[in-house]
């Protein structure tokens, strides 16, 4: 009987164990979906695409940043016209038709080479990776716009390491480059556009079956010629344009005639340009999203505000700097970004009844950046009282493009510094471009210093969201007239020699 009893009460306790068991896991495995989720994104499942920019016809798993990043990123205030949506589905049906693989592609790299040959259906730009990523970004995204103005099907140079980077933005198709194109292995130089222009071997009677296009900072003016309407009317007719560029050439696209009618109905706020296609076509691979989530939620999810600080220094030698520290000190305090420092008794007086939690995260290729201002929260008490958490995903110390993982780094960084509050990022620095734009932030720029010393004033606040456009072609050229006329391109703030976007709501 006692050992009846005894058996009962071990297979009792055996049970309770495995329920309270059962219960701590399960409790482990909601933390465990629920830190995937940032705690206050807000954002209805319903929105993942983004307004309409998304096609529904992807695999979610293939990519999961494609989807998810409604829940990673606020609800943008700037929603796609309706003409954007149907003309990203538009261009998504021409990619399927003519896109690699197809009779039509097949047919179209027959005939390279043979200028006598009329223009079929499908007409291609080639997209030719160019400087850092951030550059490359730009270009590509400038690129995808050319593309849709000119009815063009965009092929992504598949060399470098872009697969490793973005998963493919169009469904059903591939926006890589066959490896077997003919032209790659032999730039001729003849063929670029500028060049046949200056030697005039190139006149409306024969259409050439490609042509390189020069844009990369240091053309010449007969490059620049890219952007007269004139010569765009040529340039429709070929059907291969293989292009280089490292630049953010969409305003000088604007100051096109024929191509201001189509932009405006496509972007009525003019300055979302790189908002809008960036988040279309830029969705990192499962592989560099889970460096982005995996960063968010441990360090960024649970604080109150979070502040992006992109800190690149082009000066040689580069490195740390002081008048580049005291530059960002300079900012992020005059404009309440951080709170200031205090002395330990006054502290003590002045606390706040609910201090906030304030991450911030800092980009650079060096780490002493985010380790001083780290020092600086520990060692004394914030005027606020608000807590401040500094965190630097990677200190790669110096630029290694096409190396994949610094990249897919690279890639991270952006696009976590786009899902900040707050944004402060470099002067003329494309790698802070793409962060803003994405994010569909306004940035305090900081000025690039000159003769070792900080900039007075250290910063500007950007006018918009839009990259600048560092080279343009010169106003008095051929687009003088539209410039004159035009009340949304405006001189860059940290750059005057370049042009950018704007809402002239905003500006005027
Ligand atoms: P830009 O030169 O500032 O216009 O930006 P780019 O992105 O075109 O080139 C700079 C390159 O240097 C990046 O693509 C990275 O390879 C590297 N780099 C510069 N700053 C950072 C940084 O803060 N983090 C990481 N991971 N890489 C950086």
């Amino acid at each position: 009987m006692k050992l009846r009893t005894l058996f009962v009460t071990c297979l009792l306790l055996w049970s309770l164990m495995l329920l309270s068991l059962f219960i701590i896991s399960n409790d482990q495995l909601l933390d465990a979906i629920t830190i995937n989720v940032p705690k206050d994104s807000g954002k209805p499942r319903e929105d993942k695409l983004l307004g309409g920019l998304l096609s529904e016809e992807f695999d979610e798993g293939s990519c999961l940043s494609r989807y998810q990043s409604s829940l990673y990123r606020k609800p943008s205030p700037y929603e796609p016209s309706q003409y954007l949506v149907s003309k990203l589905r538009s261009y998504e049906m021409l990619h399927k038709r003519c896109g690699p693989g197809t009779e039509a592609y097949k047919r179209a790299a027959e005939q390279l080479g043979d200028d006598s040959r009329s223009v079929g259906e499908c007409r291609y730009i080639v997209w030719v990776a160019v400087h850092g990523l951030g550059n490359r970004i730009v270009s590509l995204v400038s690129t995808f716009l050319y593309a849709l103005l000119t009815e063009r099907v965009l092929l992504v140079d598949q060399r470098t390491d872009m697969k490793y980077l973005f998963c493919e933005p169009f469904p059903g198709t591939s926006w890589l480059l066959p490896v077997d194109f003919p032209l790659m292995g032999q730039l001729d130089s003849s063929r670029c556009y500028g060049t046949m222009l200056k030697t005039d071997a190139i006149n409306t009677g024969t259409i050439p079956s490609y042509l390189y296009l020069y844009l990369i900072h240091d053309y010449e003016d007969h490059d620049k010629m890219f952007f007269c309407e004139r010569d765009q009317n040529l340039i429709r007719q070929v059907p291969w344009l293989v292009s280089n560029s490292n630049q953010y050439f969409v305003p000088s696209l604007w100051l096109i005639p024929s191509f201001q009618t189509e932009l405006i109905k496509l972007f009525p706020r003019k300055d979302t340009v790189f908002h809008h296609l960036g988040r279309y076509l830029l969705h990192p691979t499962n592989q560099v999203w889970g460096l982005i989530t995996r960063f968010y939620n441990a360090y960024l999810s649970r604080a109150d505000e979070t502040l992006g600080v992109q800190v690149r220094v082009f000066s040689n030698p580069a490195g740390y700097l002081e008048h580049v520290m005291n530059q960002i000190l300079s900012c992020t305090q005059r404009e309440k970004l951080l709170p200031e420092l205090t002395t330990l008794e006054s502290q003590v007086t002045n606390k706040s009844t609910s201090p906030k939690l304030k991450a911030v995260l800092v980009t650079s290729l060096y780490p002493e950046y985010s380790e001083k201002l780290r020092t600086m929260y520990w060692e004394s008490p914030s005027s606020t009282g608000d807590m401040v958490q500094v965190y630097q995903p990677s200190q790669e110390m110096f630029q290694q493009t096409d190396e994949k993982l610094h990249d897919q780094k690279a890639l991270a960084e952006m696009y976590l510094l786009s899902l900040t509050d707050n944004l402060v990022t470099s002067g003329l620095s494309t790698f802070g471009y793409v962060a803003q734009s994405l994010g569909g932030l306004k940035a305090w720029i900081l000025y690039r210093p000159t003769n070792h010393t900080t900039p007075d004033p250290p910063y500007v606040k950007s006018v918009s969201m839009e990259p600048c456009f560092h080279r343009p072609p010169p106003i008095n050229g051929c687009q003088a007239k539209t410039v004159n006329s035009t009340r949304f391109v405006r001189r860059c703030e940290e750059w005057t020699m370049g042009l950018k976007l704007v809402d002239s709501a905003d500006v005027f």
